[in-house]
């Protein structure tokens, strides 16, 4: 059995790693980084830049425990070279366990021949490879408007921004999902002036309105202006000043823009035609519940799914497929429940949810316990000199198993660890309470808001 993996990422390295290791011939073609976007542009170097800003934020309130107040010097340079080792590191560590498993690495541009044939263009030639099993997952990239002429410099995407040059004078984020206000976020903690273009009446549109709220309120706090109702149609750089135009007439200016609306599949070079796998209109190819697309022998997984567009989701779909090409639909293949997956954002406070949300049962009629509890009333908060926030906690009423929950505050990405495993495996509220959790700790919240 020969599976050929086209894509490197969190989807493509799991799968090669969880397939050799199940004894299966393993051939990867990455053309850039093993590690993917992920560590590359992605999950790593944003959250690596958010613990820079958040260490100078804890300086900024160090009188608040009991230190003399100190206001560091921001070192672009050390941040970059911080980054970079980072995810060398990262890509050196996923690279030295696929070679452990013998998983036969490729350098070069991988595309579809025919339903079992994949071709590898790389630096030593063409590569025609044989496969049994074929998985793409090479992932998405910044979508980029007509209107926005992106030059890296002053007009930038999300990948141009680890860090910048120069750090904004005055940064204008269009875009207010989960990635608009982590740059927000990262950008206004080191120190940048920010306007957040948000095209709705809420930022974080598709999140509960209670937990956007929190943000709002911290992004005023620290100054950060928010222009609602507004959609972004034109930037226009001038020298040193970058003017964004939106559909009503009002303009944001700044020293920097920054553009996070959304991403777009990598499909386009795979010749996905040559092997019959269909694409849908927005470069998605579609799969079923084993992440199969519709030739069954040819997987799909991650960003390029069009799932949920998380690595953890991507690194689970890799590993699913893996089961799936080794021993096929049997009763200990158990199908991946998108509805579970735990995801956050990580601003601050930490934003994270998991399972059912309130409005979605509320929508569907269904009958649900909420319980809350603020972090104010948690020991540890207080000691932490942040106790913003709060825990949320959605059972079944009739049988008091967690059906999901929401945590707004520090550490909260952590935190909602607990409640996804409730979830995945069906825990009651009653099995969280009587955990002897320590003392003083922010899990606490997570007990107190199970009663
Ligand atoms: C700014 C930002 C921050 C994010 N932060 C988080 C986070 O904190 N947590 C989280 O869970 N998710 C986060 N995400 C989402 C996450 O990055 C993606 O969901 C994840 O990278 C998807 O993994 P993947 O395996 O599909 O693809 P990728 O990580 O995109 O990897 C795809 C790989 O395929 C390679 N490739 C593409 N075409 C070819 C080809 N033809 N031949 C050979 N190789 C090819 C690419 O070079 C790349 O290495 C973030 C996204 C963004 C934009």
């Amino acid at each position: 059995m020969h599976f050929v993996i086209i894509g490197g990422g969190p989807a493509g390295t799991q799968a090669a790693t969880y397939a050799a290791r199940l004894g299966v011939d393993v051939t990867l073609v990455e053309r850039d980084v093993i590690g993917g976007a992920a560590d590359m542009w992605d999950c790593i170097p944003s959250k690596a830049m958010i613990a820079t800003g958040g260490a100078m934020a804890f300086l900024d309130r160090s009188h608040e425990m009991g230190l003399s107040p100190v206001r560091p010097l921001l070192d672009l340079e050390r941040l970059r070279q911080r980054i970079a080792a980072i995810t060398t590191r990262l890509g050196h560590a996923t690279e030295s366990i696929l070679t452990s498993q013998d998983v036969r690495l490729l350098r070069g541009e991988g595309r579809m021949a025919g339903p079992h044939s994949v071709v590898a263009e790389t630096a030593e030639g063409r590569v025609e490879l044989e496969a049994d099993a074929v998985l793409l997952s090479t992932g998405s990239r910044p979508r980029i408007p007509e209107w926005a002429p992106i030059d890296g410099d002053r007009v930038l995407t999300t990948r141009d921004a680890y860090p910048p040059k120069d750090l904004p004078h005055h940064l204008v984020v269009i875009g207010s999902g989960v990635t608009g206000v982590e740059f927000v976020h990262m950008f206004s903690s080191l120190g940048s002036q920010v306007t957040l273009i948000v095209s709705r009446q809420q930022v974080l549109p598709t999140k509960d309105p209670e937990v956007a709220a929190v943000l709002e309120a911290d992004f005023l706090r620290r100054g950060v202006k928010l222009m609602k109702g507004a959609r972004a149609v034109e930037i226009e750089r001038s020298g040193d000043e970058v003017a964004v135009r939106c559909d009503d007439g009002r303009v944001a200016t700044g020293s920097h823009a920054l553009l996070a609306i959304g991403s777009i599949p990598n499909s386009g070079s795979l010749e996905l035609g040559t092997a019959g796998v269909e694409v849908d209109e927005h470069g998605y190819v579609p799969i079923n519940h084993h992440c199969q697309t519709n030739v069954p022998h040819i997987y799909a997984a991650g960003d390029l799914s069009g799932k949920l567009p998380l690595s953890s989701v991507a690194s689970m779909q890799g590993r699913k497929i893996a089961e799936h090409v080794v021993i096929g639909h049997t009763v200990s293949h158990r199908h991946l429940n998108y509805d579970k997956a735990a995801s956050a954002i990580f601003t601050e406070p930490e934003i994270a949810d998991v399972g059912l949300a309130e409005a979605d049962a509320f929508a569907e009629g269904r009958k649900i316990r909420v319980t809350k509890v603020p972090f104010a009333a948690a020991a540890k908060a207080l000691i932490d000199d942040d106790a913003r926030g709060f825990v949320k906690i959605i059972s079944d009423p009739a049988t008091g198993v967690v059906l999901g929950g929401s945590i707004v505050g520090q550490h909260a990405a952590e935190l909602i660890s607990v409640i996804a495993l409730a979830v995945t495996t069906g825990l009651r509220v009653q099995d969280i309470v009587e955990s002897m959790l320590v003392h003083p700790t922010l899990s606490e919240a997570l007990a107190e808001a199970a009663e």
